[in-house]
C-alpha cells in the first residue's frame, strides 16, 4: 500500500533511503522505518510511528550508517500502529525485511514458524515473511534460493526486499501483487514500490512483473519469473519530470494539482484529438479492429475513477450507442455476472495498481470478455501491462491523495473513447462535431472556471462549522454530485451525500434544514427545468443552497440561495468543468478547519490491497 525504498552502494545510502520515503509520503502511511547493515556486517534499525519526518529526527539524533539498506512507510492492516508493529521486521539479527501488502495466511505459516523455534515480536504479517526467509536459510547459503522457497509459502500480496547479514553484498526482492521497480544507477542499484522515490538518483527503471524475484546486487541485477526461470525485463528512461515531487510554490500538492488541469487536460488531448475526432489507435495498436465490435461496455473502478465511470456509462449510452454498465470493482469481483456478447471491459484506475480493480480485470478475462481497456495514468503499471489495450491519462504524477487531475484527465480520455465508440456505431454527424469543439474548447474554459478560486474560497466559510452537507445533480452531473462529495469527505471530514436531485422527495428531503448546506451542480442542460423543481423543493423547506450554476441557468441569489456563476459552457463538458468548483470549495474548507489536505487521516493515495 504504501512506501518501499532500498539500496545498495558504495556510499552511505540513510539519506537517499530517507529522501525516497519523503517523495512517498503522498500515499499515506502511519510510520516509518529504516535498517541498514553497517560497516561491521551488523544489522541497525530506526523506526517510528507518525510522520517520515520524526524518523528522520531520530535518525539525526542516533545515527546509523550503511551501504546496504531498506526502508519503508507501513499502513497498517495487521497489527495496531505501534513502533514493534513498523517495519523493516528482522528475524533473529540475521535477516530484515520490508513489506506491502498482506500474508493472507500468516495465522497459519507464524503457528509453523513458532513451532520452529520462532519468537514473533510484532502483531504484524509481515513478521512470517522474515522468519520464512531465515528458516529457508538453515538448507541453503543463497538469500535468493531462500526468498525463491520462502514465497511459494506466502498467499496475498506482497512487494518485499529481504537483506541478510550473511549475503551482505545483495538485496533480493520479490513481488506478487504490489508494484515493484529496480532503478538502476552506476555501481549502485535500487528498488522502490514506485519509481518517484528514486528519481533523485536514477532515471533508468525495470518494472518487476508478477511472481518475479531478483536478486540485485551494487553491479548487478538477475530477475527470475515465477518458474525460477533467468529472464530480462526491459529497461525504461522515466519521462516522469523530476520536479514531480515539488509543491511548485502552492501551499499544498493538492491546490497545484487543480490548477494543473487544464494543462494536464491539454496535454492528454494533444496529438490525440483531431479537428475531425479521434483516431482508434490512440487505444492502442490492436484499438480500430477490436473497437469496431464492441456492442456494450463493463465499467470497473473504484473512489473517484468510478464516478468518472459513472460519467462515461451517460456519454457512451447517450451519443456512442453502446449499451454500458458501470460497477464497483470489489462488487463485481465476488459476485456472479454475466457477460454481454462483444463486450469491452474498462478499468478507471490513477495508479494502474488498485488491488480490486486489477483482480476484477482478471476475473474479467477468464470470463470471457472480448478485450479489455484501461485508462490510466501510470506508464507501466499493472493495469497497463496486462489490458489488450490502454489510454494514458497525461496527467503527471498525482501526489495530493485526493484525487483531481487524474479524474478530469480520466474523464476527457472516456469522452474520447465515446467519440471512437461512436465511429463504430453510428454516432450522429452533429453529435460528433458538437463533442469534438467542446473538447477542443475544454483547457481554456477550465482556465476561465479557476478564476471563481476567490469566491469559492470566501464561500467555504460558510461551511466549516456545519457537520453534514447534501449535494445534488442530475444525469452527467449526478456523478459529479458523488465526486464533490467524496472530495468534501476525505479531506474536510465533514459528512456528504450525494443524490440524484429527482431522488430528493424519496427520503432526503427528512434530512432539510439550515444546518444541511445543499450544493447544487446546475449547467444549462436538458435537465435543467427539472433541477429547479428540485430547488423548490428545497427551499420550501428552509433549507440552504449553494448553486452552481451556468450564466444562462437563470438563477438569481436570495437569502436562501447562493448562486455561484460558470462560464457558459456545452453541456457535454459540463461535468469536467463543474468538478473545479466543487474541488476548490473542499480544498478551502479544509484549509479553514485545519486538516493534513495531502495525506487525509486513515486513508492511501494507491490502494494496493483489498
Ligand atoms: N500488512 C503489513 C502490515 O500491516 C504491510 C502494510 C503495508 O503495506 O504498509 O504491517
Amino acid at each position: 500500500m504504501c512506501g518501499i525504498v532500498g539500496a545498495i552502494a558504495e556510499r552511505n545510502v540513510v539519506s537517499i533511503l530517507l529522501e525516497g520515503l519523503k517523495r512517498l509520503e503522498y500515499r499515506g502511511y502511519d510510520s516509518a522505518g529504516v535498517a541498514v547493515l553497517d560497516a561491521q556486517g551488523q544489522l541497525q534499525r530506526v523506526r517510528r510511528t507518525g510522520k517520515v519526518q520524526e524518523l528522520a529526527d531520530a535518525l539525526a539524533d542516533n545515527p546509523i550508517k550503511g551501504s546496504t539498506g531498506i526502508a519503508h512507510t507501513r499502513w497498517a492492516t495487521h497489527g495496531g500502529v505501534t513502533e514493534a508493529n513498523a517495519h523493516p521486521h528482522f528475524s533473529t539479527a540475521r535477516v530484515a525485511v520490508v513489506h506491502n501488502g498482506i500474508i493472507e495466511n500468516y495465522q497459519s505459516l507464524r503457528e509453523q514458524l513458532r513451532a520452529e523455534g520462532f519468537h514473533f515480536s510484532s502483531d504484524t504479517d509481515t513478521e512470517t515473511i522474515a522468519h520464512q526467509v531465515e528458516l529457508e536459510l538453515k538448507s541453503t547459503d543463497s538469500l535468493l534460493t531462500a526468498v525463491q522457497r520462502a514465497v511459494k509459502k506466502f498467499h496475498g500480496a506482497y512487494g518485499t526486499v529481504v537483506i541478510d547479514q550473511q549475503n551482505p553484498d545483495s538485496m533480493v526482492v520479490a513481488r506478487s501483487g504490489s508494484p515493484l521497480v529496480i532503478g538502476l544507477g552506476i555501481d549502485e542499484n535500487f528498488i522502490a514500490s514506485d519509481q518517484l522515490a528514486l528519481l533523485p538518483v536514477t532515471r533508468r527503471f525495470i518494472f518487476l512483473e508478477e511472481g518475479d524475484v531478483a536478486r540485485i546486487s551494487r553491479t548487478e541485477v538477475h530477475i527470475f519469473d515465477q518458474d525460477g526461470n533467468e529472464v530480462l525485463r526491459p529497461v525504461h528512461d522515466s519521462e516522469i519530470e523530476h520536479d514531480a515531487g515539488d509543491k511548485g510554490g502552492y501551499r499544498h500538492y493538492m491546490l497545484k494539482e487543480i490548477h494543473e488541469q487544464p494543462t494536464v487536460v491539454r496535454n492528454t488531448l494533444q496529438d490525440r484529438l483531431t479537428q475531425s475526432g479521434v483516431d482508434p489507435r490512440i487505444f492502442g495498436a490492436l484499438a480500430p479492429d477490436l473497437l469496431a465490435k464492441v456492442k456494450h461496455v463493463q465499467i470497473i473502478a473504484c473512489g473517484t475513477s468510478y464516478h468518472s465511470g459513472m460519467t462515461a456509462r451517460y456519454w457512451l449510452e447517450q451519443y456512442a450507442n453502446v449499451s454500458c454498465n458501470v460497477e464497483i470493482a470489489s462488487e463485481f469481483r465476488y459476485r456472479k455476472s454475466f457477460v454481454h456478447p462483444n463486450s469491452l471491459l474498462v478499468t478507471i484506475s490513477q495508479s494502474g495498481e488498485t488491488a480490486d480493480t486489477l483482480a476484477a480485470l482478471r476475473l474479467g478475462k477468464e470470463l470471457g470478455y472480448m478485450a479489455s481497456l484501461t485508462i490510466c495514468n501510470v506508464p507501466g503499471s499493472s493495469l497497463v501491462r496486462e489490458s489488450d489495450l490502454a489510454f494514458m491519462t497525461l496527467a503527471g504524477a498525482e501526489i495530493g491523495v485526493a484525487s483531481t487531475k487524474a479524474f478530469t484527465t480520466q474523464l476527457t480520455g472516456l469522452l474520447m473513447l465515446t467519440l471512437a465508440l461512436g465511429q463504430f456505431n453510428g454516432m450522429a454527424d452533429n453529435d460528433q462535431q458538437k463533442i469534438v469543439g467542446a473538447l477542443h474548447s475544454l483547457p481554456a474554459k477550465l482556465e476561465e472556471t479557476l478564476a471563481l478560486t476567490g469566491n469559492i474560497e470566501k464561500l467555504a466559510e460558510e461551511f466549516a462549522d456545519k457537520h453534514h452537507s447534501l449535494f445534488l445533480g442530475r444525469g452527467d452531473q449526478y456523478p459529479i454530485a458523488m465526486e464533490g462529495a467524496l472530495k468534501l469527505k476525505e479531506i474536510s471530514y465533514i459528512h456528504a451525500e450525494a443524490y440524484a436531485s429527482g431522488e430528493l422527495k424519496h427520503g432526503p428531503l427528512a434530512l432539510i434544514d439550515d444546518e444541511m448546506p445543499v450544493i447544487v451542480v446546475a449547467p444549462n442542460n436538458e435537465l435543467l427545468e427539472k433541477l429547479k423543481s428540485n430547488v423548490e423543493e428545497v427551499r420550501a423547506r428552509g433549507g440552504i443552497m449553494y448553486v452552481f450554476a451556468d450564466k444562462d441557468a437563470r438563477f438569481e441569489s436570495d437569502a436562501t440561495m447562493r448562486v455561484i456563476n460558470l462560464p457558459h459552457v456545452d453541456s457535454v463538458i459540463a461535468p469536467i468543468v463543474y468538478t473545479l468548483p466543487l474541488q476548490l470549495l473542499s480544498y478551502y474548507v479544509a484549509i479553514i478547519k485545519g486538516t493534513d489536505v495531502d495525506q487525509p487521516r486513515n486513508l492511501a493515495k494507491s490502494v494496493t490491497v483489498e
